[in-house]
């Protein structure tokens, strides 16, 4: 979608593809690699062999980035820009959306930790993106304060990353408050109990990512579950001081939210099954109303289905209107995930 037409529409979304390179097991396996990714045609063909012929399907995105691809580089590239955008008052959102093992994770958060406070190479978007923003402030002095929430949502219920441990689903003991999506009676939603974090700088936001991180791995642990079916979002919202040329004092908010979405598969298989009915319907209507609204907002259709899931209620201060929204499908490139990816390729196309 070129920016004219973008502005024309009143909606910015941006659709950027990454093929993660192959695992050194299927290396090993001598995998066969079925995607192609022209990054400067900004296109990525999958080559599928049905009845022994084969068949190049070419879909073009905003930005594709191939196996070779470093974190900086789609940091710099796609998600920076974002970031300035937040700083002048937008709410933004991005989201990591694909099978489950193409790189979601990899992407939002990165494969290492930080080490002797170096900044590891292969740190994903939302270090990345918390360095920008203190960086950024400070070199314009800025006044500003800003604070942090991270929460999971599975099976359309919330859990807060950042709770104390014993309250992680309760607002307190005495109450037993379940953590609850309430309406604010002027059209937006609010999470009830859900802790709210002030920072002062990047390590504070450092230290609570990886705390929200274990948290969401301990949790998986002890219910058996997977980061797979859940939804995790980090957001930072800041408030910035400013002073008007006349001398008046304004104060700029912006909001960015950072997605880690469900595995994708959950939509394409699991739906009919018995037994894990629930859950994947749950999973499903997630990931389905997130694909319907987006469609919604990028055709201008009428109306735009926020209310039917939780994910869609929760973002709906940052999709549509005054908002920038970034979807990074992630992809595999073997044979063995060519469906799935087709289908990762069709919902994120879809979206353009
Ligand atoms: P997901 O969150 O989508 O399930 P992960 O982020 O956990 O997938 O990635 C699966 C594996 O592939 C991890 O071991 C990760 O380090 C590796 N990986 C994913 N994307 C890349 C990439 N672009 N470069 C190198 N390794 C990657
Ligand atoms: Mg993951």
């Amino acid at each position: 979608s070129s920016n004219k037409h973008d502005k024309e529409k009143g909606v910015n979304v941006q659709v950027i593809v990454r093929c993660r390179p192959l695992s050194d097991d299927e290396m090993r396996l001598h995998t066969p690699v079925v995607i192609s990714c022209h990054e400067s045609r900004r296109e990525v063909s999958a080559i599928q062999t049905i009845a022994n012929k084969q068949i190049d399907r070419t879909f073009a995105f905003d930005k594709v980035f191939g196996p070779a691809s470093q974190q900086r580089e789609l940091y710099d590239l796609a998600v920076s820009p974002i970031v300035y955008e937040v700083l002048e008052g937008y709410n933004c959102t991005i989201f990591a959306y694909g099978q489950t093992g193409t790189g979601k994770t990899y992407t939002m958060e990165g494969g290492a930790r930080k080490k002797n406070g170096e900044f590891p190479s292969d740190a994903g978007v939302i270090p990345r993106a918390v360095k920008q923003i203190f960086d950024i402030l400070e070199a314009q002095n800025a006044e500003y304060n800003m604070k942090v929430t991270f929460l999971e949502l599975y099976n359309e219920e919330i859990t807060d990353l950042l709770a104390p441990e014993e309250t992680s689903k309760f607002i307190d003991d005495k109450s037993k408050k379940p953590i609850a999506l309430m309406e604010d009676g002027k059209g937006g939603v609010f999470v009830r109990g859900l802790e709210e974090e002030m920072v002062c700088t990047a390590n504070e936001i450092y230290k609570i990512l990886e705390r929200g991180s274990a948290k969401r791995r301990t949790a998986e642990t002890l219910l058996n579950k997977q980061s797979s079916r859940s939804h995790s979002i980090f957001s930072i919202t800041i408030h910035i001081k400013e002073c008007t040329p006349e001398g008046e004092e304004m104060i700029k908010c912006g909001k960015l939210n950072l997605v880690d979405l469900a595995g994708s598969e959950n939509i394409s298989r699991s739906g009919a099954r018995e037994g894990r009915a629930r859950e994947a319907g749950e999973i499903n209507k997630s990931l389905l109303t997130l694909g319907r609204v987006i469609n919604a907002l990028v055709e201008h259709s009428g109306h735009v289905p926020y209310r039917d899931s939780k994910l869609t209620r929760l973002l709906r201060d940052s999709l549509g209107g005054k908002t920038k929204t970034c979807i990074i499908a992630t992809i595999s490139p073997s044979i063995h995930c060519l469906e799935e990816t087709l289908s990762t390729l069709d919902y994120a196309h879809r979206a353009k």
